[in-house]
């Protein structure tokens, strides 16, 4: 148990180095048993120990000297509605929320767009931060994704893991990154709907067995 807490520690302080986060925005959580643990908030992380991480429950409760995160119902609604997520992180890294500013919805500009399960990004809807009109809005952008942008804030993946989960943040920001270079540009050349499922079909077979 201490040693998820840590884990989660040092994957919420790996964010800034990462250019994922400044100060204390954004929040890390990892399933553990029928709950799962998560960053508190308002705390930096560089000063964050083990008894600073509050457990919740599904139901929203939580135990521990320390409040959870003011977003905990988007994790809480990732981790009862699917099973195999195991880790999820949301920040306001730079890119991802000036696209998230624009509410745009990431087109399949690059085939790495499907390294999130579909051949776009969506960006949801916007809700005012903390509320759970925003886990449900939030919801449906990640229905059969692992990542989304929510409007005018930033961006959520879900992951197997915290290892998982914390590259997908890195990788939604550098795609976020590259479709504002390649807009600078010009009118960036999509894929084809045939083309992303090709991608998708190699996706599923790839990686360690
Ligand atoms: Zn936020």
């Amino acid at each position: 148990m201490a040693d998820t807490r840590a884990e989660l520690i040092a994957a919420a302080r790996a964010l800034q180095p990462a250019g994922l986060n400044k100060g204390t925005a954004g929040n890390v959580s990892v399933r553990d048993g029928d709950g799962f643990l998560i960053t508190p908030t308002g705390l930096p992380y560089d000063t964050l120990v083990p008894d600073d991480i509050p457990r919740m429950a599904l139901d929203g409760t939580y135990a521990g000297r320390r409040q959870p995160s003011s977003e905990w119902r988007f994790h809480r609604d990732l981790y009862a509605s699917r099973p195999k997520v195991g880790a999820v992180l949301h920040a306001h890294s730079p890119f991802a929320v000036s696209i998230a500013c624009l509410r745009l919805e990431i087109p399949p500009f690059h085939y790495m767009i499907a390294r999130f399960g579909g051949d776009t990004i969506r960006c949801a809807e916007y809700a005012i931060f903390g509320s759970q009109e925003l886990s449900t809005a939030a919801m449906r952008a990640m229905q059969d994704r692992q990542g989304c942008l929510l409007a005018n804030h930033g961006l959520l993946v879900a992951g197997h893991d915290l290892a998982e989960a914390f590259a997908l943040a890195v990788e939604l920001e550098e795609l976020c990154e590259q479709y504002w270079r390649a807009c600078q540009l010009g009118q960036p050349v999509l894929l084809t709907p045939g083309e992303m499922r090709g991608v998708l079909e190699r996706f599923r077979g790839y990686g360690q067995p």
